[in-house]
């Protein structure tokens, strides 16, 4: 009988996890990353760029819905929404849902991932590519805010964590330059990684966020693939987003027809609270 093959994911020197791979179905490096897709009983398909857990078939409806849906239906009148990174549409999907929001402007950096998850991971996107009012971008996230003119309700930094080509969108610059995209009341926010076991990038991204916006903070979900607890979301604005009530948000999530896997308008505002470990992460 043949051993087993995994997938181990070596984020830190002193931790690491592993995904059986029960059939290997893409495996490329692309000119910024190596590229693989695997199918896992419990997770179905893995996406890894370099050895990291991207997205899972099995648990990325946690990760995109809260990253999606606690901006957008804190805000209320979102319209134009820009994704920075999100190269398998798993955001873009979620976004769309949003009869609301008008136009998406999605700019991944690399065309290698957009294009083989549209062949192999066809349920994260679930047609988002194709969508009309999506406008997908290859370019580096923080060349294009620092060129951009137009203006956004709701900017989602859906990158890969700060090692390679991902390590510009946790700068000071990229922040403060995607500050000045946001339209009045704006949203930001960002994919924060693991505090239990990547503190610093919380805390770097939370001491930017201050300097910028009048309310800066983060929010929580438990995504099991990104090993380690709680994930966070950085989140920042000078907008009114937190005040937002339940009942504002349920209203909100039921006028949008959402019928969300992990996204509650109660979780919603749990997800604020934060324990001792994380809060003491703030600058
Ligand atoms: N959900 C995943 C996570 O939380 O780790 C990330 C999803 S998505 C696969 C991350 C995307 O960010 C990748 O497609 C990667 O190519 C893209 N990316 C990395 N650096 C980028 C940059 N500087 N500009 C635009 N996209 C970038």
């Amino acid at each position: 009988m043949a051993e087993d093959a995994w997938s181990h994911e070596t984020l830190y020197p002193y931790h690491r996890q592993s995904l059986r791979i029960d059939r290997l179905l893409y495996d490329s490096k692309t000119e910024h990353q190596r590229i693989q897709v695997f199918e896992n009983a419990r997770f179905g398909r893995v996406l890894t760029l370099d050895g990291v857990v991207q997205t899972t078939e099995g648990d990325e409806f946690i990760y995109h819905e809260m990253m999606a849906h606690v901006p957008i239906l804190a805000h209320g009148a979102v319209r134009r929404v820009l994704i920075i990174g999100g190269g398998d549409g798993g955001m873009a999907r979620e976004v769309l849902r949003h009869q609301s929001v008008e136009h998406v402007t999605m700019v991944e950096i690399d065309a290698g991932v957009v294009s083989f998850c549209r062949e192999y991971l066809p349920t994260l996107s679930d047609g988002a590519f194709d969508d009309p009012r999506l406008r997908l971008v290859i370019a580096d996230g923080a060349a294009y805010v620092a060129e951009a003119e137009e203006s956004f309700d709701v900017i989602l930094v859906d990158s890969t964590d700060p090692i390679g080509p991902g390590e510009v969108l946790f700068t000071d610059t990229f922040y403060g330059r995607a500050r000045e995209r946001l339209a009045e009341g704006g949203i930001l926010v960002t994919q924060n990684g693991v505090p239990f076991l990547q503190p610093d990038e919380l805390t770097g991204t939370l001491r930017a966020m201050s300097a910028l916006f009048r309310a800066a903070t983060c929010y929580l979900a438990t995504v099991p693939t990104y090993a380690g607890g709680p994930m966070a979301f950085g989140w920042g604005t000078d907008g009114p987003g937190r005040q937002t009530d339940v009942e504002t948000l349920r209203t909100r999530y039921s006028d949008a027809g959402l019928a969300c896997r992990y996204y509650t308008p109660e979780v919603h505002l749990a997800a604020f609270a934060l324990p001792g470990y994380v809060r003491q992460l703030f600058p």
